[in-house]
């Protein structure tokens, strides 16, 4: 364990390129001290309760109460529990909260994407992004404040501060969703949302407790009831993580690929000196659940003469039939982002890459970016406030409001 991190346990230390350590850390409280109950299981609510002085066989009833009331109704208050005796509630609410990250800007594209910069209670900005279409709303969920990865075609990757979220925080993220679109009580029909992606900020797979409790409370049927068909974690390739993801969370994989070579795959997503392409697809191929039903998603994100030539597309080919892997190719069209080293491949390029793998019988649609007139589209993830001091923040804050006036 590295020195700083019994000094600042809520920092995750950036150890270079491939070596992020994970790091434990409690629940932050509010700034006044109180609990938060989102993100614990019933087991853990009732851990609460009695630890704050509740006699243990009420603690457990009111446990299943909470339960129902914070992730089946939404219940952003503890006023509203009607079935907990209104003399409890001033008890409940001096303990604890059941509050969601704080919105700090939410932006609506001309497509319709919507975006929320959300803050957690110890002040780390992060952020997601919910993406409508005509079938489907799916929800990208972030994991972590920036990633220690650093690909480097991917905002993300820039960051400078980076810690796990808790599970409080991932759900969190999917409870405001519901909030902001109305979908409360959980329902199993006719929902706006639809799907969730773990493609936000952060590399899920290095925040795996706190991602597989998370999504436990989202697949449960009693809590958001999303069903794991519906919900796709995507990984850098974090390969000793893979076979625990499969057996304990156990929802679609998609695997960010970008590449078919070692030299280019070592300089794109560096995480491919520590687990190469070969040992990456192995894993794939001995995924937990995956078959022809619940194919493997590769990401290929497509930069200009880089990684999208006809041989790449005939070597991507071979690697997952080499494999027998039940895949779909999804190729992502470059984001451009301030700075950023590549550009996206043309059309055309795009478009031959496609025809190579689709005509060997892998499907392999081109993903239409979403979202990018307000920095949503998949790698341009990156909290402003990052970038930004407190001095610099409030200085623009009083030059908006000196215009405004
Ligand atoms: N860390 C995980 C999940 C988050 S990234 C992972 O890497 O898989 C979600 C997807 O967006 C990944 O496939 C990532 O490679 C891709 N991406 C990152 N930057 C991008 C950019 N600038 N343009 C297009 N896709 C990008
Ligand atoms: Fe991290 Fe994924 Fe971005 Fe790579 S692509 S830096 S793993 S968020």
């Amino acid at each position: 364990m590295c020195a700083d991190m019994q000094t600042a346990p809520n920092l995750m230390p950036i150890p270079g390129h491939v070596d992020p350590v994970p790091v434990p850390r409690p629940e932050p409280a509010s700034a006044d001290g109180r609990r938060s109950l989102v993100g614990l299981t019933r087991d853990q609510i009732r851990g609460e309760l009695e630890g704050a002085g509740m006699e243990p066989k009420q603690a457990k009833l009111r446990a299943k109460q909470l339960w129902h009331w914070i992730y089946n109704r939404g219940a952003t208050a503890f006023g509203t529990m009607t079935d907990i005796a209104k003399a409890q509630h001033p008890w409940l609410a001096e303990r604890f909260t059941v509050d969601r990250p704080e919105v700090v800007e939410a932006q609506v594209s001309n497509d319709g994407t919507r975006k929320w910069l959300l803050r957690s209670t110890d002040g780390h900005d992060f952020e997601m992004v919910f993406i409508p279409d005509a079938d489907r709303g799916t929800l990208c969920v972030s994991s972590q404040v920036g990633c220690t990865l650093n690909c480097r075609f991917c905002h993300t990757g820039t960051m400078r501060l980076v810690r796990n979220l808790t599970p409080g925080e991932i759900v969190g993220q999917v409870m405001l969703a519901r909030d902001s679109l109305g979908e409360w009580p959980s329902q199993p029909e006719g929902r706006m949302l639809t799907n969730i992606v773990m493609m936000g900020m952060g590399e899920p797979l290095y925040n795996f407790d706190a991602v597989r409790d998370a999504l436990a409370i989202v697949m449960d049927g009693d809590g958001l009831a999303l069903s794991k068909r519906r919900i796709t974690l995507s990984t850098s390739g974090v390969v000793p993580m893979m076979e625990r993801a499969g057996k304990e969370i156990g929802v679609n994989l998609a695997v960010s690929l970008h590449a078919v070579t070692k030299d280019v795959r070592d300089e794109i997503v560096p995480i491919n000196k520590k687990y190469g392409i070969e040992e990456l697809l192995q894993a794939c191929a001995d995924y937990p659940g995956a078959n022809n039903a619940r194919r493997i998603t590769f990401e290929y994100v497509m930069l200009k003469d880089k990684n999208d030539s006809d041989d790449d597309a005939r070597e991507l080919v071979r690697l997952i039939r080499k494999y027998k892997l039940p895949a779909k190719v999804n190729l992502i069209p470059f984001n451009p982002w301030p700075g950023a080293p590549y550009e996206c491949s043309t059309p055309d390029r795009i478009r031959s890459f496609s025809n190579i793998v689709f005509e060997a019988g892998i499907s392999a649609p081109v993903r239409t970016p979403r979202g990018r007139d307000i920095d949503a589209a998949c790698g341009q993830l990156k909290t402003s406030a990052e970038k930004r001091s407190r001095a610099e923040l409030d200085r623009l804050a009083e030059e908006k409001q000196a215009a405004l006036g």
